[in-house]
């Protein structure tokens, strides 16, 4: 599929001018306002985006409420919903390695992990919502014989969805998968830095039959477009994906406005626990080191907490960096590369400042700690180890999202478990052991989504993905994810 010469073909293929994709067609902002979309790749322009306005936002609900109001794709049978979604799917496909490219060029993701994460994943999920939702039926409830009850489930109405530059196709499609499927319309906001694909892919569903204004896009800021979808009165729930501090804002413009549901995907800090019984330590150190080093540490599961059991910790970390100094950052469109670049310029200052202030506290930074390659104008920054991290450290609370690893060793099961779960968050995490037993007390007993056992972030969409504590609420993917975007409502009749 990696197609090297295509590759560079559309390494340099124009990009033209992105509109938003409001009630079936494409228009600029309101205003006429555009905003330059920056390449991570040689910080140079690649194209412009659509500012969006609150007018756009406001013009985006209306246009998908009228699409849900009327029943044009609610009303359809779930079977008619199931061919459009599975043709949209197919599209995204035969367009992979194009949509990959775009992305990467947008958000520095590595080539041969964005397209199995991006296009080829979206296309997946899209089919996995696609298949279920003929198979999904009402109740009828245990009642007496004077009465029945039964138990429909309705699609919510509009759902806004807010979805983050990291992986914009995979996570765009956990939301729209579930919410189209279930006869939702929705009303789309990428991110500022990642709207190209997401674009593309809302002009392929057009092709593959759905109808205007079930699916619109609005791109711009967040504190324009996604605050003016989190206060509209015409949103039924908001799905959003990205940091704590924008999920707070939009439970308060929930609040402020129609209590619509929201539902919240954080990020987080996750402990990757490493026992000196562990099955395979090599490999351990490999999935470790993966674990939160592709995409340049910007995935919200990365495991960017190494806990490490003191009897290992010297030659574990030394196995760990001699592992690092091999990998290779760069170039994302080079399949060779194992880490690509950081999503903004902002981002990169952000993981650097977290580096710096390890360094001032006296932290011993193993390797990496640098921006590198700076001459291409890009983003990129060293895969980074830093070790006698204190678990009181920002380093070790706060989510970095960069390719920075926090390593704190431990001495007993009991402090592995206080230290893992010492932080807000609670999205993911490892353990790797061959002690059954202590497998399943640790499953037990740590605060997070998701835990691992002798691997790293693997999974697929037959499992569901959330956090807990500050990590989020609600989860995407599996059949659980339809629970967003489906009302239960109940008929009570006397018999
Ligand atoms: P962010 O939360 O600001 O952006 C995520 C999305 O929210 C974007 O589409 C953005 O336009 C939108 N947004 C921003 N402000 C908004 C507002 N006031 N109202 C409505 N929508 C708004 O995240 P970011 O600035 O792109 O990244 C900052 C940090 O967030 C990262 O460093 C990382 O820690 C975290 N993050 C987490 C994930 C994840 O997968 N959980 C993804 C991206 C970023």
């Amino acid at each position: 599929m990696l197609d090297l010469s295509r590759i560079e073909e559309l390494r340099r293929a124009d990009v033209p001018p992105a509109r938003h994709l409001i009630d079936g067609a494409f228009v600029a902002a309101s205003d006429g306002a555009e905003m330059e979309v920056i390449s991570p790749l040689d910080g140079k322009v690649l194209t412009s985006l659509a500012r969006g306005t609150t007018t756009d936002a406001e013009a985006a609900v209306a246009a998908a409420r009228r699409a849900f109001d009327d029943g044009r794709w609610a009303g359809l049978p779930p079977a008619a919903r199931k061919q459009v979604l599975l043709k949209w799917a197919d599209l995204i496909e035969e367009q992979a390695l194009d949509l990959a490219v775009l992305g990467v060029r947008d958000n520095g993701t590595e080539i041969g992990m964005a397209l199995k994460a991006e296009p080829l994943s979206a296309a997946g999920t899209i089919r996995y919502y696609a298949e279920a939702i003929d198979k999904i039926y009402g109740e009828i409830a245990p009642t007496g014989d004077g009465s029945l009850g039964l138990v429909h489930r309705e699609p919510v109405g509009v759902v806004g969805a807010i979805v983050p530059w990291n992986f914009p196709l995979m996570i765009g499609a956990w939301k729209l998968g579930p919410a189209l499927a279930a006869g939702c319309s929705v009303v789309l906001k990428p991110a500022e830095t990642a709207s190209l694909t997401l674009l593309r892919i809302a002009e392929l569903a057009q092709q593959a039959g759905l109808p205007d204004g079930v699916l619109n896009v609005v791109t711009g800021e967040g504190a324009v477009v996604g605050a003016a979808i989190a206060e509209s009165m015409d949103v039924d729930v908001l799905v959003f994906t990205g940091s704590g501090a924008t999920g707070r804002r939009l439970l308060e413009a929930s609040a402020r406005s129609n209590l619509k549901r929201v539902y919240l995907e954080l990020g987080g800090k996750s402990p990757n626990i490493v026992f000196a019984d562990a099955p395979d330590l090599k490999e351990a150190v490999k999935v470790s080191a993966n674990g939160i080093f592709r995409n340049a540490g910007q995935v919200c599961v990365a495991g960017s907490r190494l806990l490490v059991e003191r009897s290992i910790h010297d030659a574990f970390v030394a196995d760990l960096t001699e592992y690092v100094r091999d990998m290779k950052v760069g170039d994302p469109l080079d399949p060779a590369t194992s880490a690509g670049a950081v999503n903004s310029l902002r981002q990169l200052e952000q993981n650097l400042g977290f580096v710096a202030e390890a360094r001032a506290l006296g932290r011993d930074i193993r390797i990496g700690g640098a921006r590198t390659l700076q001459d291409t104008g890009g983003y990129f920054m060293e895969p980074t180890i830093v070790t006698g991290v204190d678990p009181a450290d920002r380093l070790a609370r706060e989510e970095v999202f960069g390719p920075v690893l926090a390593v704190i060793p431990f001495d007993s099961e009991e402090q592995a478990v206080a230290i893992a779960n010492g932080t807000d968050y609670g999205l993911a995490a490892a353990v790797w052991t061959s002690n059954l037993s202590r497998a399943h007390r640790m499953i037990r007993r740590i605060k997070a989504g998701i835990v691992h056992v002798n691997t790293y972030g693997g999974s697929d969409m037959t499992v569901p993905l959330g956090g807990v504590k500050q990590s989020g609420n609600g989860h995407d993917k599996s059949l659980h994810a339809f629970d967003k975007y489906l009302d239960l409502k109940t008929a009570w009749i006397k018999l």
